[in-house]
């Protein structure tokens, strides 16, 4: 991704360098499959980019509709195929290049936002190191993986899954990184056209197994705005060759039924609450091909 020498977003909280975590979280970054709410008062989950179970989250009712984002297109052509594709980007450059994605997001869905009658609100996204807390969805650390968390508005990430994105789960490259971003920000823009509040509303009558089919509905509509950012991100020709399959790779390698028979040998898909490789992969395409918000409409979809 030629990103070097772009303008970055100024909804960036650096918070490393703040305290630590004290002890058994440093670190390469874990693979948790449950996160477990905060007993008392707003009871909060994370909607990680990799196998985190999205816990109950009292969403703010913003009264948009959906409906109304899902005439926006961007044109596009295929990714340029001029350069090869970059590597991972290194540590020291890490947040530059996570302030040029964020921006990069904030273009494209302040563009999106506005052909619908809209005003985007950007989130925050904070880059942490050890452990931090969030706005209630409890205490952010390095094995949690990247996530959006509805109660403040903010996208978390500790840089070293970026490590574990390359070394554990075999997706390196700059664009398997954007990817991740892009995917949480799209949980954002979720909250923002209620697809989140809805969901999070209807949780506390719904059974285990209701709840995940919900979730893969909403993390596969995230693969979807991913895949209209990588095509926006084409359309700024920020696209090296290789970038796509960078992401394409990415969104395969954390697909639940991967993640499990790495896990545990085999898959149980009614766990299911992201997707399997072959529909995170599927998804995210159809976002890249349409650039059209409503092609990423999972929820009435034949098949997902
Ligand atoms: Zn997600």
């Amino acid at each position: 991704m030629k990103w070097r020498g772009r303008k970055r977003s100024s909804h960036i909280e650096d918070r490393r360098g703040q305290r630590r975590g004290g002890g058994g979280f440093g670190g390469g970054g874990g693979m948790p499959r449950l996160r477990m709410p905060r007993s008392g008062g707003a009871r909060g989950g994370g909607l990680g980019i990799v196998g985190l179970i999205i816990l109950l989250v009292v969403g703010m009712a913003l009264g948009v509709d959906p409906s109304q984002l899902l005439n926006g297109t961007l044109s596009t052509g295929p990714a340029p195929r001029q350069a090869p594709s970059s590597g991972p980007v290194a540590t020291d450059d890490m947040t530059k290049f996570v302030g040029v994605v964020v921006q990069e997001t904030e273009d494209l869905w302040t563009e999106v936002f506005s052909q619908n009658g809209l005003t985007y609100d950007p989130p925050t996204v904070v880059i942490f190191s050890g452990q931090t807390r969030s706005g209630g969805c409890g205490v952010a650390n390095a094995s949690t993986g990247p996530f959006y968390c509805p109660g403040d508005r903010k996208v978390y990430i500790d840089l070293d899954f970026y490590e574990t994105l390359r070394r554990r789960f075999g997706a390196p490259g700059d664009f398997a990184q954007a990817y991740v971003l892009a995917h949480e920000i799209g949980h954002h823009v979720q909250q923002l056209t209620g697809v989140l509040p809805e969901f999070n509303a209807a949780r506390p009558r719904l059974s285990t197994e209701e709840a995940n089919a919900w979730s893969v509905k909403v993390e596969l509509q995230a693969d979807c705005y991913a895949g209209i950012w990588a095509a926006f991100a084409g359309q700024e020709n920020l696209l090296e060759r290789g970038d796509i399959d960078e992401a394409l790779n990415a969104a395969s390698q954390i697909g639940d039924d991967s993640l499990q028979k790495q896990a545990q040998g085999f898959a149980v898909p009614k766990t299911f609450t992201h997707g399997t490789s072959a529909q995170r992969k599927r998804w995210f395409e159809k976002g890249y091909s349409s650039a059209n918000v409503g092609a990423c409409d999972t929820f009435s979809a034949a098949r997902l």
